[in-house]
C-alpha cells in the first residue's frame, strides 16, 4: 500500500457503496468468473493453477488435462512428474503439483471424492486458502458468503477507501461490514473486472472510471 492510500481512508455511506456497485455493474454487465471448469473439484485445481498466472493461461492449459483426468482418484494415480509437465505453463509447477496431489488425496480420503460445501472445511484442503475457498463457494456452490481478495480487490479497496488494511483477510472483513449481502456475488466479479480493465495496477485510467467521484486515490 502506498502512502497515499495509508492516510486517505475515509467513510463512504452505505448509499455511496451501493451507487459504486451499481455503476460498476452498468460498466461491466457481463462480469463473471473467467476460469473454465466442469465440477467443484476441477475449479479447485483451476484456482490453484491461477496463482501467479493469468486465468487465460489456465484456461488454455486445463482443457486437455480435464479431458483425461477429472476425478481425485485420477490425480492420485498420476505420477507427479506427469502432473508437473501438464501444468508447467502455469508456473510454480512443482509446488502446484504437490498441492494438487495432496488436495486430491484429502478429498478422496476424508470427503469420499466430493468437495465439502463450507468455508471452514474448504480452507483445510491443501492449496486452498480463503480467497480460493470464496471463489469455490461462489462459483461452484452458488453461495457467496465472502469476498475473494485477490490483487485487484485489494488494490481497488485501498484506492477507493473501502479499506485501509493490506492484509487480505482484514480487507475482506472491512468489505463484508459495508457491502450489503445481496451484492457479494457481484462484488466478487466486479472488482476483478474493474482491476483488469480500468483500475489497473500501473497507470489506472481514472479519466474513464465510472466511480472516480468516490475515489480516495484521486481526492487526496
Ligand atoms: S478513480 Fe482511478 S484509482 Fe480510483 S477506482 Fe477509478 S481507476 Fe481506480
Amino acid at each position: 500500500m502506498d502512502k497515499k492510500h495509508k492516510k486517505s481512508y475515509h467513510n463512504l455511506s452505505r448509499k455511496n457503496i451501493v451507487e459504486i456497485i451499481e455503476l460498476l455493474k452498468s460498466t461491466y454487465p457481463d462480469a463473471s468468473c473467467s476460469l473454465d471448469f466442469h465440477s467443484p473439484f476441477e475449479l479447485g485445481i483451476a484456482v490453484m493453477l491461477s496463482a501467479q498466472c493469468t486465468d487465460e493461461r489456465v484456461n488454455k492449459t486445463t482443457p486437455s488435462i480435464f479431458e483425461k483426468y477429472n476425478t481425485p482418484q485420477d490425480f492420485i494415480d498420476m505420477d507427479i512428474e506427469t502432473l508437473e509437465n501438464l501444468i508447467h505453463p502455469c508456473g510454480f509447477y512443482k509446488t502446484k503439483a504437490k498441492n494438487i496431489k495432496a488436495y486430491s488425496k484429502k478429498i478422496m480420503e476424508e470427503y469420499n471424492g466430493d468437495l465439502p460445501m463450507n468455508m471452514d472445511e474448504l480452507i483445510t484442503l491443501p492449496g486452498i486458502g480463503r480467497k480460493s475457498a470464496n471463489v469455490i463457494m461462489l462459483e461452484a456452490f452458488n453461495n457467496p458468503i465472502g469476498i475473494a481478495i485477490d490483487t485487484h480487490a485489494k488494490r481497488i479497496s485501498n484506492r477507493l477507501g473501502l479499506s485501509n488494511n493490506s492484509d487480505p483477510s482484514k480487507i475482506e472483513q472491512d468489505l463484508l461490514q459495508i457491502i450489503p449481502n445481496k451484492y457479494y456475488k457481484d462484488v466478487n466479479h466486479l472488482l476483478v473486472w474493474h482491476g483488469r480493465n480500468i483500475c489497473t495496477a500501473r497507470n489506472p485510467k481514472c479519466n474513464q472510471c465510472p466511480v472516480a467521484k468516490y475515489c480516495n486515490y484521486l481526492n487526496n
